[in-house]
């Protein structure tokens, strides 16, 4: 199966309008979202629930009060604050750090996991779909990406593609959405922190060894920076297979739940259906 992930600089350039949409146009696929701190994915894709499971990405303190003989070392070096001079462990500061388990005597404190968000697939009309939802200010939204790209990974069937919807950014979500992955597509919008997101986005496919390429939303929008993003991409090797035109119909239809594909929209249709047929290809060239 291969896996093509989805990424942008930021959130809301368009990259589950683009996900959601290829998944009513690619045949014999699963699809996933990465984006476990804001998914919007399964908003689009609706289907029945098939799992559903904790995912517990944090730690928390906890001392066994029978054995601890109130030294106070632990008090004295959490640098989180997260135990009171009352040697009460204060769950919202603790980062699970364990140093006051390594500093006690008498062995009094454990660490104790913490559920910090669910993983879910679904079966939908247009095939196995793996995401989650990581809990406001929960911990390990990294480990929660693999987990949901290892649950659609155990769901897959012989089909031949994992479309995922990335994390936005650069940051550890986004490195555990496409380590291992065979191609992401950069969705950006042709503004100046759009080039500069998209810069440091693909600078990070570059350094995993991804193909990568690039899809240009609402590119009409801004006819002189598209440009500066086609001549960045040209002379930095990266294929622009996708320029999407802006159209507030998209809007309405995402308001309505629904993508632009399934409201009719021909023109945004036609581009999504091309920039797959370009990726096909170009994924064709790199194994010949
Ligand atoms: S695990 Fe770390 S953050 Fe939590 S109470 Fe202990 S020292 Fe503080
Ligand atoms: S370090 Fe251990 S023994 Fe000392 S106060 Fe903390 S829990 Fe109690």
């Amino acid at each position: 199966m291969k896996q093509v992930v989805f990424i942008s600089g930021k959130g809301g350039t368009g990259k589950s309008t683009v996900v959601s949409s290829l998944s009513l146009i690619v045949h014999n696929k699963m699809m996933a979202d990465c984006d476990v701190e804001t998914p919007n994915l399964h908003i689009l894709i609706k289907g029945e629930s098939i799992e559903r499971r904790d995912y517990f990405g944090g730690k928390k303190a906890v001392i066994d009060y029978s054995v601890c003989m109130q030294c106070g070392r632990c008090w004295q070096v959490c640098r989180f604050g997260a135990i009171s001079k009352k040697l009460e462990v204060l769950p919202m500061k603790c980062e699970g750090c364990g140093v006051c388990a390594l500093v006690c005597p008498c062995n009094a404190i454990r660490l104790d996991d913490e559920k910090t968000g669910e993983v879910y697939v679904s079966s939908t009309d247009r095939g196995t779909f793996s995401y989650a939802l990581l809990d406001i200010g929960g911990e390990g939204s990294g480990k929660l990406v693999t987990e949901v790209r290892k649950s659609a990974e155990g769901q897959c069937k012989g089909e031949e593609w994992l479309l995922i919807d990335g994390s936005p950014g650069i940051g550890c979500p986004v490195i555990a959405s496409i380590t291992g992955a065979d191609a992401v597509v950069a969705v950006t919008e042709p503004t100046m922190s759009g080039l500069s997101d998209l810069e440091r986005v693909l600078d990070v496919a570059r350094h995993f060894g991804i193909p990568a390429f690039v899809c240009i939303n609402k590119y009409d929008l801004n006819p002189e920076i598209t440009e500066q993003i086609e001549r960045f991409c040209q002379q930095n090797g990266f294929p622009v297979i996708g320029k999407i035109p802006f159209d507030p119909a998209i809007v309405e239809a995402l308001k309505n739940f629904k993508t632009p594909v399934e409201a009719g929209n021909v023109e945004f249709t036609d581009e999504v259906v091309k920039l797959w047929h370009r990726l096909v290809d170009e994924l064709k060239k790199l194994t010949v």
